[in-house]
């Protein structure tokens, strides 16, 4: 009976270890899987969106447009001359 105890003790010991190399398997899986996908995101990112000046009409990047938020709503502006403009006759 006493030689009962250490043999679980390895037995346990042994699905851990495997359970523990499943686990690196599938997270470094899982990983080259995710490297993929950030990669054309980020690309996204770099590209920028672009939203309309309402005073002008122009298109801008919202990376660097300047910004104004009215009634909760963010609007982009080419310039601080258009934001002003449209502070004044929104
Ligand atoms: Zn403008």
């Amino acid at each position: 009976m006493r030689l009962l105890v250490p043999l679980f003790l390895i037995l346990f010991l042994i699905f851990l270890l495997r359970s523990i190399l499943q686990g690196l398997r599938s997270s470094s899986a899982k990983s080259r899987f995710d490297g993929s996908r950030p990669q054309r995101g980020g690309s996204g990112v770099k590209m920028g969106k672009m939203e309309k000046d309402p005073v002008c009409g122009t298109y801008v990047d919202i990376a660097t447009s300047v910004r104004g938020v009215f009634a909760g709503e963010t609007k982009h502006f080419c310039s601080q001359d258009c934001l002003n403009k449209y502070k004044r006759n929104p």
